[in-house]
């Protein structure tokens, strides 16, 4: 029997036909998923606090693709120059307007329920909150530590909170620069208080203390440093040492901690930045100490923005990020020219044989490279 009507279902006869699909919607639908919004639409969208233009636009920064790499460019350098007309306008001392805190501390310390409870202390106070990560292994673990949607249920949840898992971007330096980037869209799109999380077992607390304006290291009590996986010289970065779960029978460790942790930083020669850090503690759980914590971050934050070194210390992160993105460029170009890999995977086969001085190699293949630019 020739069909009435085009039905999703197959109906046997006798039976009535369901409703036909509305062709239109069936089209807008589709365009809808392949519309791709102008770099104008997103950054217009973040101007004006709109998230899910937010997140697209995180997207493109996220993506290795060089269209997308250059929508991003674009939208970034609207975002720096929005954030700087808007703290002009203001005509405001103080130069920059929001406050980034990397967040660091060994697996179960407390580090998603910290953030979810200073958190909903910010946002309670009218802050708007932007939470990201950096986890360089969660390219390879899929199910990485901070990518876990069970975390912070409130937070993910508040509409003065953003929060964005870590990029899955390969290399460390990778990730740090899109998170740079994502700092300055959400602090574009009205965030004034950015946390940047991640997991203190290695390298990547100090590229988050390379972007930050305070750092936070959380520590449990009654475990020595070793057994924390702390090194002496993430201590040596931190602004403030916070002792977390001060609650229960756990009380009377945390303080004893605290005045060890105390005593520790006091050995420190004082930090360029005028600021003595401090040890604390607090309970994530109960909430002790949380508003005090934040205390210390606008202490921190008076006395390094009336002494300039906030200010100083930005920029000196700009430097550094102009560096970092040349170097990373002119490596990008290099591994890329075709000829390059050729030759290089010759010379490698040599190296590995030992018939080829790496030394001599390296210099040969530079020579090259930059004779045929
Ligand atoms: P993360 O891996 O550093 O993000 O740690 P989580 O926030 O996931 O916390 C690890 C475990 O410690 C969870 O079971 C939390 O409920 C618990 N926890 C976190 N903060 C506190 C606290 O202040 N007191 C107590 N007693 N437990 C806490």
């Amino acid at each position: 029997m020739e069909k009435p009507f085009k039905s999703l279902l197959n109906v046997m006869e006798g039976i009535d036909q369901p409703g036909q699909i509305n062709a239109d919607a069936l089209k807008k639908l589709k365009a809808g998923k392949r519309h791709a919004h102008t770099v104008k639409e997103l950054t217009d969208g973040i101007m004006a606090g709109n998230r899910t233009l937010l997140s697209k636009a995180i997207t493109l920064v996220e993506s290795s693709l060089p269209a997308h790499q250059d929508q991003a460019q674009q939208i970034i350098g609207a975002c720096l120059q929005s954030t700087k007309s808007k703290i002009e306008n203001r005509n405001s001392k103080i130069v920059d307007q929001s406050i980034r805190i990397g967040i660091t501390g060994v697996p179960g310390v407390g580090k998603s329920t910290f953030i979810e409870a200073l958190g909903k202390h910010l946002t309670a106070k009218g802050h708007k909150l932007a939470v990201l990560a950096i986890d360089p292994s969660s390219a390879r673990s899929k199910g990485s530590i901070l990518g876990d949607k069970t975390r912070m249920e409130e937070l993910a949840v508040d509409p003065d909170a953003f929060i964005r898992p870590s990029p899955a971007a390969g290399s460390l330096g990778g990730v740090a620069r899109k998170t740079r980037e994502t700092i300055i869209l959400c602090e574009a799109a009205g965030f004034d208080v950015i946390f940047v999380e991640t997991v203190g077992v290695g390298q990547s607390e100090t590229t988050v203390h390379s972007m930050v304006d305070f750092f936070l290291l959380l520590m449990l009590a009654g475990a020595g440093d070793e057994l924390q996986g702390i090194k002496r010289g993430i201590i040596e970065m931190a602004d403030a040492i916070v002792i977390n779960k001060a609650d229960g029978d756990n009380i009377g460790k945390a303080r004893i901690a605290r005045v060890e942790y105390a005593n520790a930083l006091h050995l420190f020669p004082p930090p360029d930045s005028g600021w003595v850090p401090v040890a604390d503690i607090c309970s994530a759980r109960s909430g002790l100490g949380i508003d005090h914590v934040w205390d210390l971050v606008m202490e921190h934050r008076k006395i390094t923005g009336d002494n300039g070194f906030f200010h100083r210390r930005r920029m000196e992160q700009n430097r550094q990020v102009f560096r970092e993105t040349i170097e990373a460029g002119l490596q990008h170009h290099f591994f890329h020219q075709e000829e390059i890999s050729q030759v290089m995977a010759t010379l490698e086969q040599g190296i590995m044989n030992g018939l080829v001085n790496p030394y001599q190699a390296a210099n040969d293949l530079l020579e090259k490279y930059f004779r045929e630019r």
